[in-house]
C-alpha cells in the first residue's frame, strides 16, 4: 500500500530503484553491468563475491519497485511516482526525489516525471469542470546552503522565513501562474537556462546542487455554497533533483574540509536522517531545521504529506561502490 504506512501516520515512503543502461563511454572501456533485476522488487549483484565480501555486502536488495534498464521513464512515473504526485489535486502535499550518484540518471528521470505529472494534472482539471483550478510554478537551486531562484536571473542568496501559517517560505522567490502547457514548457526552459548559467561559473554545479521544481495547485468549487471551507484546497508537489550522492561520501572521506563539501554533506546527510526517521514513523525530534533543503521541504515531508524516492543507479562495475551507497540509502528509507 502506498498511502498507508505501517507507522499509522501515513508516512510510508515509496522507494524504488531505477537501473540505467550502460552508456557508450562505459561500453567503450569494456565496463560491464553487474546488477540484475530478478523480479519487480528485487535487484541482485551478480558478480562472484569473495567470502569476505559476501559477509560485508548483501547481494540482494528489495524495494517497493525496481526498474530494469529497459524500462521507460513513463513506466517509472506510472508505477513509482504518479500516485504520490497526484495527491496534490486533493489538497495533500507531496515530494518526489531523485537520489543517486552523478550520471546515474537523476535529471533524466525527474524531468520526465515532472512533465508527466503536469500533463496528468491538466487531464484531471479537464475532467473536473465543477472546480476551478490555479496552477503555480516556482523553481530554486540550493548550492552551498545558498538558495537561488531559477526563474529570476538576479535572485540569489534568498532568505528563508518562518511563517506561522505557511511554515518555511523562501523570501522573494518568483511564482508564475501557469497559463497552459506551452507556458509550462517555457518556464522549464527558463530554469534550464538559469541552471546552465550557474554551471559554467560554478563548475559542474549540477552535481553539487539540489534543484527543486515546485507546483502549487489551488482549487475551489465553482458553485460556492455558503462558506464551506472544504471547498477550497491548496497543495504543493516538489520535484527534487538532488546533488550527486557521491558528494556526501567524498566530503566525508576528505574530512569535510571544503566548505562546499561540508554543506552538500549537511543537506544530503540531514535529508537521509529526516527520511530515515519519517520512514520509521518515529514521533521524536526530526531535524528538518538542520539544512536548507529539509527546511524548505518540511511541509511536504512530514505529517500527511506523501513522499516517493527514486534511486537511480549505474549498472557499471566501475561504479559499484557508489551504487552500494545508493542502495544503502534506499534501504534506510523504505
Ligand atoms: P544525473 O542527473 O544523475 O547526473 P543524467 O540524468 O544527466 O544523470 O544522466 C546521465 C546521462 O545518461 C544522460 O546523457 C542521460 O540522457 C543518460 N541516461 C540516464 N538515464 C538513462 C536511461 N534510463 N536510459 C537512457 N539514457 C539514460
Ligand atoms: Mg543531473
Amino acid at each position: 500500500e502506498i498511502m498507508q504506512g505501517p507507522s499509522g501516520r501515513g508516512e510510508k515512503i515509496y522507494v524504488s530503484v531505477r537501473l540505467r543502461p550502460l552508456n557508450e563511454k562505459e561500453i567503450v572501456r569494456n565496463d560491464v553491468s553487474e546488477w540484475e533485476c530478478i523480479n519487480d522488487s528485487t535487484i541482485i549483484y551478480r558478480s562472484n563475491l569473495s567470502v569476505s565480501e559476501r559477509s560485508m555486502y548483501p547481494t540482494a536488495y528489495t524495494f517497493d519497485r525496481v526498474f530494469r534498464s529497459d524500462c521507460s521513464t513513463r513506466q517509472v512515473y506510472e508505477e513509482a511516482a504518479k500516485e504520490v504526485a497526484l495527491v496534490v489535486v486533493s489538497g495533500i502535499n507531496a515530494s518526489i526525489f531523485a537520489y543517486g550518484q552523478t550520471s546515474s540518471g537523476k535529471t533524466y528521470t525527474m524531468s520526465g516525471i515532472t512533465e508527466y505529472t503536469v500533463a496528468d494534472i491538466y487531464d484531471y482539471i479537464e475532467k473536473h469542470k465543477e472546480r476551478e483550478f490555479l496552477l503555480k510554478f516556482s523553481a530554486m537551486e540550493i548550492y552551498n546552503e545558498s538558495v537561488r531562484d531559477l526563474l529570476s536571473a538576479d535572485s540569489t542568496n534568498l532568505r528563508l522565513l518562518d511563517d506561522p501559517e505557511r511554515g518555511t517560505i523562501v523570501e522573494k522567490l518568483a511564482e508564475e501562474t501557469i497559463r497552459d502547457w506551452s507556458h509550462f514548457k517555457e518556464l522549464l526552459s527558463v530554469c534550464e537556462a538559469q541552471r546552465q548559467i550557474g554551471e559554467t561559473s560554478l563548475n559542474e554545479a549540477s552535481s553539487r546542487s539540489h534543484q527543486i521544481l515546485r507546483l502549487t495547485i489551488e482549487s475551489s468549487a465553482r458553485e460556492f455554497l455558503g462558506n464551506d471551507k472544504s471547498s477550497s484546497l491548496t497543495a504543493t508537489v516538489n520535484f527534487v533533483d538532488l546533488a550527486g550522492s557521491e558528494r556526501a561520501s567524498q566530503s566525508l572521506a576528505a574530512g569535510a574540509r571544503l566548505k562546499e563539501g561540508c554543506h552538500i554533506n549537511r543537506s544530503l546527510l540531514t535529508l537521509g536522517t529526516v527520511i530515515r526517521k519519517l520512514s520509521k514513523g518515529r514521533n521524536g525530534h526530526i531535524p528538518f531545521r538542520d539544512s536548507k533543503l529539509t527546511r524548505i521541504l518540511q511541509s511536504s515531508l512530514g505529517g500527511n504529506a506523501k513522499t516517493a524516492i527514486i534511486c537511480t543507479m549505474s549498472p557499471a562495475r566501475s561504479h559499484v561502490e557508489q551504487t552500494r551507497n545508493t542502495l544503502l540509502f534506499a534501504s534506510c528509507a523504505k
